[in-house]
């Protein structure tokens, strides 16, 4: 008899982010078919994917408007080298990615996943103040939990043990900062005063430093890996003042918070500010191709432009500025254009509040339910070791793609999940909590 393709996948492919021998107890999920919101198995069965399959997925699978888009672009160029090279694509990507920072970060360099451009980011500021001659900076500060991505230059800055500590030796380990994280509140604080508590350990941390620190990476509003934990915008101004006071770097990852995600098409737009250095990836295509950019202020462009090659950015991935890549991140922008996606979220994301309000806030184990644009979450109180694993089981069970992430259920739907989906999602994240529960 043949073997079965779960069979197939458990001998041949090593599965990321996965101790494999629990797939001897927890089996694969042979997916076969995307639409829309709906994932669908080889047995036919449909699953609603609740977090857009690892938060790239934004508009649904299959979008007949991407798709359309891929093919028209097949047909005229699949690939080019962009060293020396160009095409449409790239440069449209650019100009509008551009725009849509208000014209503050006007040049675009091209990467395939969010790792890179974590890497693409740091290597960019430390080089910057090299070609000024500030060879002093050669420091990263991050914030505890944060997460920037697993390759080992990206692990420098990322706080997360599990991920962080088998490679420890071979990782030059960033300096972390206390997280502003809202839930720290004391009785009678605000999230706004946890926040400016946070900033003032920023500001001790760059005052001891003394000079040497090149950039301050971080997630704006939502440390996603780390749990969804939320923060105010004020911690973002106050970072933007004391990097320009220390002379830093301030850099976003908007890998995951970006392309709409906290309810503006960046992050950091909410306090107000514009970064040195921002870095995109995941839904930037639509959840299509592999796809990273990191754009960066002028002044820092300026500083690697002259006669002397060193002091380019050399750096380059085979894949940089893909045409397909940018030609469905093309199509994912008119999108947001033409449905006026973020008025609309607006909506969802209203809904989804009420409806997780409704089902989860009396519950006996459920603490902080939060929400930042379409980004929901929940802590689960006394969940066990394997927790996340009984939870994305039953959930499976009940019809819903969910994947806690340790105490944390959280909720990051694509932007296409209307009224009768939304309440189909919650409906499985509840009966899958009682049972991951017992
Ligand atoms: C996912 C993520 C990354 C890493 O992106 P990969 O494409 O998985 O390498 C970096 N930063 C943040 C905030 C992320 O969520």
């Amino acid at each position: 008899m043949a073997a079965s393709l779960l069979q197939r996948s458990l001998a041949a492919v090593w599965h990321p982010c996965t101790q494999m021998q629990h797939h001897e107890t927890l089996p694969l999920t042979p997916i076969i078919r995307g639409e829309g919101p709906w994932l669908i198995t080889e047995d036919g069965r449909r699953l609603l994917d609740g977090i857009s399959s690892w938060w790239v997925n934004l508009f649904g699978h299959c979008n007949p408007r991407i798709n359309a888009a891929l093919r028209d672009q097949l047909e005229q160029l699949e690939h080019v080298l962009l060293a020396g090279f160009t095409h449409p694509p790239a440069v449209a990507l650019s100009e509008r990615l551009a725009a849509l920072t208000g014209g503050s970060l006007g040049h675009a360099f091209y990467a395939s996943d969010g790792a890179s451009a974590t890497e693409i980011a740091l290597k960019m500021s430390f080089h910057m103040w090299r070609n000024r001659g500030l060879l002093q900076k050669d420091r990263f500060l991050c914030l505890e939990g944060g997460y920037h991505g697993e390759t080992v230059g990206a692990l420098a800055v990322t706080d997360v043990p599990l991920f962080r500590d088998a490679y420890a030796p071979l990782v030059r380990q960033a300096a972390t900062v206390p997280s502003p994280d809202a839930q720290r509140a004391a009785p009678g604080e605000t999230a706004a005063d946890v926040a400016r508590r946070a900033a003032n350990a920023l500001e001790a941390r760059l005052e001891a430093e003394n000079g040497r620190v090149a950039a301050f990476i971080l997630e704006p509003l939502v440390q996603g890996a780390a749990g969804m934990v939320m923060y105010d915008p004020e911690y973002l101004r106050l970072a933007r003042t004391l990097c320009d006071r220390y002379q830093a770097h301030l850099i976003c990852d908007e890998i995951a918070v970006g392309c709409g995600r906290t309810g503006t098409f960046f992050a950091h737009e909410q306090a107000g500010i514009h970064p040195d250095l921002l870095c995109l990836s995941k839904g930037i295509s639509g959840g299509y191709l592999p796809l990273s950019v990191v754009l960066c202020r002028e002044e820092i462009f300026r500083a690697f432009y002259g006669s002397d090659t060193r002091k380019g950015f050399l750096h380059s991935h085979s894949y940089t500025g893909n045409p397909l890549a940018c030609r469905a991140a093309l199509a994912t922008l008119d999108i947001f254009e033409q449905d006026d996606v973020l008025a609309a979220n607006c909506g969802r994301a209203e809904l989804l509040g009420r409806l997780l309000e409704e089902t989860f806030s009396g519950h006996p184990a459920v603490r902080f339910l939060r929400q930042r644009g379409m980004i929901a979450a929940f802590d689960v109180e006394g969940a066990a070791d394997g927790f996340p694993r009984r939870f994305f089981a039953a959930a499976l069970e009940a019809g819903a793609l969910l994947r806690p992430i340790g105490k944390t259920v959280y909720f990051m739907p694509p932007y296409v999940m209307d009224e009768p989906e939304l309440r189909a999602l919650t409906a499985a994240a509840f009966s899958a909590l009682e049972q991951a529960l017992t």
